[in-house]
């Protein structure tokens, strides 16, 4: 069954209230549309847990830096609407982006550490603005549970801090991220991928997988292995590397050693299509 769709708070904030008032858990999962088997896995697990599941498809203009990344973002909302019918959504809230930033609007989000490495410098205001409509669209949904994929790791920490700090009443829940049969990871950019470049993007996760082997075969040194994580991504043609780093995983910062907790990340060109991937490193 299609899922209704509503575009204005009011219509979200009746709704939901009306759920909650029948006793339902309500689950709310926050993406900018283009769906796909990753935006499902999170609806799923959505469903596992709650009795009526929220939907958001809204493409957040206050986390793009580069104009021409908000234009070319795909905008898919029947296909959306489909899918999300398909694996269980009670409702879609796909507002405007006037509905979400009125004129006027002063304040923002801002987490501090956490986006200092990894995407923070190459994105400048990126986690800003999506910390700022996640608070957003945890205010206006008032869920139990919120569901963020695991593939975006930085943004999952930065929301999970966000909440701690801010004593945010929805509890946030990592999926892990699904991936292609070839290993790469799910994402509404890979459609901009030519031939070349997608059979290049199967690196990613093999690179990573092989970091991991090398950890899980004794070796500790950071700088040895984000040498041989760069090195190897490089070798394959047409990359260019924004950045390959491992860190802690809890405050994503630079290690020497890994010693607990870890996390290496990469975020990878393949022509203008910019991809991110990571892989845990955890010591058992
Ligand atoms: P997006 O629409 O790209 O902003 O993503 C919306 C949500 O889906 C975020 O929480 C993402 O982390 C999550 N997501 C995107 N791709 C995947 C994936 N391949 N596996 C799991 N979750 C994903």
């Amino acid at each position: 069954m299609l899922p209704p769709i509503v575009s204005t708070i009011s219509e979200l904030r009746s709704l939901v209230a009306a759920a909650r008032r029948g006793g339902k858990r309500i689950g709310l999962v926050p993406t900018m549309g283009a769906l796909h088997a990753g935006h499902a896995a999170l609806i799923r697990a959505a469903r596992l847990e709650c009795d009526y599941v929220v939907v958001t498809i809204f493409v957040n203009p206050t986390q793009f830096n580069q104009p021409s990344d908000l234009e070319r973002y795909p905008r898919t909302l029947d296909a959306d609407r489909q899918l999300c019918g398909a694996v269980g959504t009670d409702l879609i809230f796909h507002p405007p982006v006037e509905e979400m930033y009125p004129p006027g609007s002063l304040t923002s989000v801002e987490v501090g550490g956490l986006t200092d490495h990894l995407c923070g410098p190459s994105r400048p205001g990126h986690f800003r603005g999506v910390a700022t409509v996640v608070m957003k669209l945890f205010n206006i949904a008032l869920a139990d549970t919120a569901y963020f994929g695991q593939k975006d790791a930085q943004q999952l920490r930065v929301i999970e801090q966000m909440s701690r700090d801010l004593n945010v009443f929805t509890e946030v829940r990592g999926v892990p991220t699904v991936r292609e049969a070839d290993g790469l990871a799910m994402s509404s950019r890979n459609r901009f991928l030519d031939p070349t470049e997608r059979s290049g993007a199967t690196a990613i996760y093999r690179t990573l997988n092989l970091v991991r082997e090398k950890v899980l075969r004794g070796e500790r040194n950071v700088s040895e292995l984000e040498a041989f994580l760069r090195q190897t991504l490089l070798s394959t043609p047409g990359t260019r590397l924004d950045y390959a780093q491992i860190v802690d995983a809890e405050t994503l910062q630079p290690l020497t050693h890994i010693e607990k907790r870890a996390l290496a990340a990469v975020a990878v060109y393949f022509g203008p299509t910019r991809l991110i991937d990571n892989i845990h490193l955890d010591l058992g």
